[in-house]
C-alpha cells in the first residue's frame, strides 16, 4: 500500500489539496481532524468533564466510513460530518486532542485505514506518530494572515461570519495549542518535505505535491 502523510497547521489548505491529488491518483483521502473533532462533539453533546473523558471514550464510538470515496464521520450510527464543521467544535477539539487517552483511542483507527488502502492522510502527527514509515511525508503550511484571508473568504458568505481579526486570533492560538502540547505536538518530521502555499493558488499547490509524489514513489 502506499501511504501519504500531509501535515501542517489549521488552514494551510491540506484537505482541499489532498482531496485534489487523491482524485488524481484514485487513493482514499483521510481527514483525520473530523476524528478529533468528532470526539469534541461528542464531548460537548455529553457535557463530559475533563476529568472523565478518558472512561467515556469507550462509549464514544466514533468511525469513518466512505461513501463513493468521500468520508463521512460517525457517532455510533450518527452522520456528523455537517456537525463538527463549525468554529466552536475547532477549538474543542484543538484542545481536548491535546489528551493523550484521545489520541491513544484514534491510534488504531487511523493506522488500519492505512494498512488497507493507498491513501493521503492529513493531520498534525500523520508524519512524526501515526505513519513513521509513510512513503512520501509533507508539510504543507501557510503565513497565518493568508491563512487566515483563506478561511475569512470561504466563511464570509455565512451570516455568521466572524471578523477577519477574531479568525487570524482563533488560527494563532490552535497553532500554538497543536505546536506546544505535550502529547504528538505538531511539528515537521525530519524527513517531510515543506511546501509552502502562502503565494501558490489551489491547483499549483497540488501540482507541486503530484510532482513530489511522483519523484518519490516513482508512480505516474
Ligand atoms: O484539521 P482540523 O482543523 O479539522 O483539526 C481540528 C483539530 O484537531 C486541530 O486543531 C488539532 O488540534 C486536532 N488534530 C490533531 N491531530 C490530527 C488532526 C487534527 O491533533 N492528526
Amino acid at each position: 500500500m502506499i501511504n501519504i502523510a500531509i501535515d501542517g497547521p489549521a488552514g494551510a489548505g491540506k484537505s482541499t489539496i489532498a482531496k485534489m491529488v487523491s482524485a488524481k491518483l484514485g487513493y482514499i483521502y483521510v481527514d483525520t481532524g473530523a476524528l478529533y473533532r468528532a470526539i469534541a462533539l461528542y464531548i460537548k453533546e455529553n457535557a463530559i468533564a475533563d476529568e472523565d473523558i478518558e472512561k467515556s471514550l469507550a462509549d464514544a464510538d466514533v468511525s469513518l466510513r466512505f461513501v463513493d470515496g468521500a468520508q463521512r464521520v460517525y457517532l455510533g450510527d450518527r452522520d456528523v460530518s455537517g456537525l463538527i464543521r463549525t468554529n466552536e467544535i475547532s477549538m474543542e477539539a484543538s484542545r481536548t486532542s491535546s489528551i493523550p487517552a484521545v489520541r491513544a483511542y484514534l491510534f488504531e483507527t487511523q493506522q488500519k485505514i492505512a494498512r488497507e488502502n493507498n491513501i493521503i492522510m492529513d493531520g498534525r502527527d500523520i508524519g512524526t506518530v501515526i505513519l513513521p514509515n509513510a512513503d512520501v511525508k509533507i508539510f504543507l503550511t501557510a503565513s497565518a494572515e493568508e491563512r487566515a484571508n483563506r478561511r475569512f473568504r470561504e466563511l464570509s458568505e455565512k451570516p455568521d461570519c466572524p471578523p477577519y481579526e477574531v479568525i487570524l486570533k482563533d488560527i494563532i492560538q490552535r497553532d500554538y495549542q497543536d505546536m506546544n502540547r505535550e502529547t504528538s505536538p505538531l511539528r515537521q518530521a525530519e524527513d517531510a518535505i515543506l511546501v509552502d502555499t502562502t503565494s501558490l493558488n489551489l491547483e499549483e499547490s497540488a501540482e507541486e505535491i503530484l510532482r513530489i509524489i511522483r519523484e518519490k514513489t516513482g508512480r505516474e
